[in-house]
């Protein structure tokens, strides 16, 4: 995946200053390449000085399959009219950088050639105009290019922009239907489609338990062998163990989903304990497992849940912690100590958890199946966020609440799944409200990983609504924008 840049500039400098303009253009993709802060290849691509040179960059990167967003300098004005052709034309996400060459004013040895040469400040506002006035989604960054807070905020930009671009044709997998009766993790894959550009079809659960039958004693014996080494294995699970059929079973489930998932180019998938036939578990292993692997996840048939997990784990490559399906399950009300414990049946994604999971069997109350095994871990302590996904009916609202998460006040010895601890901001009770008075699901991704800002880019990218729940909400004020917002994108 590469960013190109691009620096707009226009002819009547001559040829001088456009030669100077091309080589700091050159300098500063260089610059923003080599930045940790930034996952992707940063390229500079050329210097666009009439609207002929825009048009014809932009059908280029329209038919690239690297380029996933294009960064756009204006180092010295550039006329925004000769860009209204290749903008309307654009099909990938926009960052408007708004930085200069030099980072201070050259007190001493200023003079008009220099001012003519490094006029960003008014050149930036004459192609801000423009985007506004064609009201097309962008991020401006504002700073200079080699201060790390400038790649922090590029960065956040560049994952997102990986995310929007890997979900374009992404395949999602739905085991069975949606939850019964179930309303907030429905919606119009249609729209979906339309909107975030990854596709959603069911498939029969007696597909999979093809697969489950396929797979050998062999490859069985091997993948038992890697949880014995992964995972603190309850002894019942062992070899010889009353239970260690049962673990058998988990290990040809996961088999039989991943050969599933990699022989349709799946990238996320759902399944729901209401359409288990012929299965003799619920995948509570297998599904943490492919988590693990990058693979997005729903449970109850929530497949915008599943996507939005699979783009943040796209965001998230190569970040420290990890980012999992999530519910928020129990309150803890103590008076000052408020806060969320969060979960779900089984299948919550290892890549949170803190210390080497513990592999064990317990019953499950509902599914009507036999036990199933799953991981059970804590999670460590630490800044994370819950984001959800909904459908209004005609558009989609991306509902984010920034959390602390915290370590138990105590160990768990009675709760058989993993959990995690934390404390929503600004507190669980504005939080809380704010939540469902926005009409935010109870499935959730939860990351230590992505950030606010790079769903907020995300959620640009794709033309939807954000709501932020942080430390900054007032809950009167939340309500007015939801208000405001509703009449904003009924206009739409
Ligand atoms: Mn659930």
């Amino acid at each position: 995946m590469e960013l190109w840049m691009y620096a707009g500039s226009q002819h009547l400098y001559g040829p001088g200053p456009l030669k100077q303009v091309a080589e700091h253009a050159a300098e500063i993709a260089r610059g923003l390449d080599g930045a940790p802060a930034i996952p992707h290849k940063v390229v500079f691509k050329s210097v666009l000085t009439t609207a002929e040179e825009i048009t014809s960059a932009v059908q280029e990167i329209n038919g690239s399959s690297e380029c996933v967003g294009v960064v756009l300098w204006m180092h010295t004005f550039s006329p925004a009219k000769m860009w209204i052709a290749g903008l309307s034309r654009l099909q990938r996400p926009i960052l408007h950088f708004h930085t200069q060459y030099g980072r201070d004013i050259p007190w001493d040895s200023i003079d008009m050639d220099f001012m003519n040469l490094n006029q960003t400040a008014h050149g930036g506002r004459e192609f801000g105009y423009m985007m506004t006035r064609m009201g097309i989604p962008r991020k401006v960054v504002v700073g200079h290019w080699k201060s790390e807070q400038a790649h922090q905020r590029i960065g956040a930009w560049a994952r997102a922009a990986a995310a929007h671009a890997s979900m374009q044709g992404a395949r999602i997998a739905r085991f069975g239907d949606n939850m019964r009766n179930v309303a907030v993790t429905e919606g119009d894959k249609v729209s979906a489609e339309m909107t975030f550009g990854y596709s959603v079809n069911g498939y029969g659960v007696g597909d999979l338990v093809e697969r489950f039958d396929a797979a050998s004693d062999a490859d069985i014996d091997r993948l038992v062998k890697q949880y014995l080494d992964a995972y603190t294995v309850a002894d019942e699970l062992k070899p010889g163990g009353a239970a260690h059929d049962s673990l058998r079973y988990a290990a040809r489930q996961e088999i039989g989903l991943r050969s599933f998932l990699e022989d349709g180019d799946f990238v996320a998938f759902t399944d729901t304990f209401e359409n288990l036939h012929g299965f003799e578990q619920l995948p509570g292993l297998a599904v943490q497992r492919l988590m693990a692997d990058g693979y997005g996840f729903g449970a109850e048939g929530d497949w915008k849940t599943s996507a939005l997990l699979r783009a943040m784990k796209v965001m998230a490559e190569g970040l420290p912690g990890g980012t999992s399906f999530m519910e928020d399950y129990t309150y803890h009300f103590e008076p000052g100590r408020e806060r969320v414990l969060g979960s779900h049946m089984l299948e919550i994604c290892p890549t949170i958890a803190s210390g080497k999971p513990s592999l064990e069997i317990h019953p499950l109350g509902i599914g009507g199946k036999a036990d199933p095994v799953r991981l059970v871990f804590d999670s460590p302590a630490g800044p994370a966020l819950n984001a959800s996904v909904i459908d209004l009916g005609g558009r989609y609202r991306l509902l984010v609440n920034e959390v602390e998460a915290v370590t138990p006040d105590a160990p768990l010895p009675n709760l058989p799944v993993a959990r995690t601890v934390w404390v929503p901001a600004p507190n669980l009770e504005v939080a809380a409200a704010a939540w469902i008075y926005a009409g935010g699901a109870h499935h959730t991704g939860f990351s230590q990983q992505v950030t606010t800002e790079m769903l907020e880019d995300y959620a640009t990218m794709a033309g939807i609504e954000l709501t932020v729940i942080d430390k900054g909400t007032d809950l009167r004020r939340f309500r007015q924008e939801l208000a405001l917002s509703d009449m904003y994108w009924a206009s739409r």
